[in-house]
């Protein structure tokens, strides 16, 4: 069998698998909240609030879909016409040409302006923020922030071009089989290595302090079969006022992180619904199968861009003979950002299916849905989220299950155990 023959192969094993393993790990069915509930919790809410969170959305709304379309225009403008390639080309010649300065420089240039089109659309929005009051780290702040997560992705991107084009040039018949298991083992890798390198990039940690919080959360996570070894204070309020906690590490290295807006803004109860949440995410081993789906979909991924790259009317579109040459990166920039959008519907229903069944576990450890729909309004409230969303913009992009639901599921919780 030719590697073509191998490559259909193993992609189809790669999606089988792929399709079998958030078949099987994804809680598919959860039936929503009755629709009856959610709408008197919408009534619930305080009219003013909801008024003001839709203007808000409204306002933020034309910055994103803007965002999206100038990137998929300049992504499709780089990939399917001949200026991507030249400007990978340009990139290298003050190095001669040579391929590792076209496969890295050329490649971070791509990237950097695609980026550099979408700015305007980023500092638009942070004006939106900084009008409502949700930013509060000011312009140069929302700068320094820029820059640092410019120079982190910069970082990985030099280190991913260069291994994956060294691969190319090593084992140019086999290297998407070598490539699509380098994806999935940077997928992991990042997984594993983000929270704990780059978190203290934007946010320092100390411990929260001693006291009767600090007890009760970690005993209920002892309590929870999963225990953490310390629960640390994150200082988010430097850059904004939304409110957030997460648990990252795994085994004994495991810890609960708290926004200090949280603790500033919550009562101790709400606090512990939201920890109660998280340590559902920790106990469900979200984070490994995000990471897993995300590791086959990355290997996948690659496969399909090798067996894509090689069609004709592809490679005369972007100017190139064969998209192993570091000239055709603006083609797979193309392709990528095309699956992305193609694929986040479906995206966003998984992560709303599992962010549900962590509710359901923070209703069920707490047993306190009182608490739970407190917090939901609190949440709602300070981040000034849209309680019932349009449908169409819930279903593309909506990581979470909304206010509504949220509240609903937290009263027919609270009707089942006679709460
Ligand atoms: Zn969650």
């Amino acid at each position: 069998m030719t590697p073509r023959g191998w490559a259909v192969l193993s992609l189809v094993a790669l999606t089988v698998a792929l399709v079998v393993t958030a078949a099987l790990l994804i809680p598919w069915h959860r039936p929503p909240a009755p629709r009856a509930d959610q709408l008197a919790a919408l009534g619930d809410l305080p009219a003013e609030q909801v008024a003001r969170s839709r203007e808000f959305r409204s306002a933020l709304r034309p910055a994103g879909w803007a965002a999206i379309a100038i990137g998929l225009l300049v992504a499709l403008l780089l990939g399917l016409t001949p200026l991507g390639s030249r400007l990978v080309e340009l990139a290298g010649r003050p190095f001669g040409g040579h391929w590792a300065a076209q496969a890295v420089l050329g490649g971070l240039a791509v990237v950097l302006v695609a980026d550099l089109v979408t700015l305007p659309f980023a500092a638009w929005r942070q004006a939106v923020l900084t009008r409502y009051g949700l930013s509060t780290n000011g312009w140069s702040g929302w700068t320094v922030d820029l820059l640092k997560s410019y120079a982190v992705s910069a970082v990985i991107g030099a280190v991913a071009l260069l291994g994956f084009y060294t691969v190319i040039r090593l084992s140019p018949r086999w290297w998407w089989a070598f490539g699509a298991a380098g994806a999935a083992t940077l997928v992991v890798l990042l997984s594993f290595v983000l929270p704990v390198l780059v978190e203290p990039v934007f946010n320092r940690f100390t411990p929260m302090e001693q006291g009767p919080l600090r007890a009760q959360l970690m005993q209920m996570a002892a309590r929870d079969g999963v225990p953490v070894r310390d629960v640390l204070v994150a200082d988010a309020s430097r850059r904004t006022r939304a409110v957030n906690a997460y648990v990252s590490g795994l085994g004994p290295t495991r810890r609960v992180v708290v926004y200090d807006t949280l603790l500033r803004e919550a009562t101790p109860a709400e606090v512990t619904a939201v920890v109660a949440h998280e340590l559902g995410h920790a106990k469900d081993r979200d984070v490994a199968v995000g990471t897993l789906t995300g590791a086959l979909g990355a290997a996948a991924a690659v496969v399909a861009l090798y067996l894509l790259g090689s069609s004709g009317p592809l490679l005369r579109l972007a100017g190139v003979d064969s998209v192993a040459q570091p000239r055709a990166f603006p083609l797979l920039v193309a392709l990528v950002t095309v699956a992305g959008l193609v694929s986040a519907p479906a995206q966003a229903l998984m992560s709303r299916r599992v962010e549900a069944r962590a509710d359901a576990h923070a209703l069920a450890l707490t047993g306190d849905p009182a608490a739970f729909e407190a917090m939901q309004r609190r949440l709602a409230g300070i981040n000034l989220a849209d309680p019932d969303p349009p449908r169409w913009e819930y279903l593309y992009s909506a990581t979470h299950p909304s206010t509504v639901e949220r509240m609903a599921a937290a009263r027919a919780h609270a009707r089942e155990t006679g709460r």
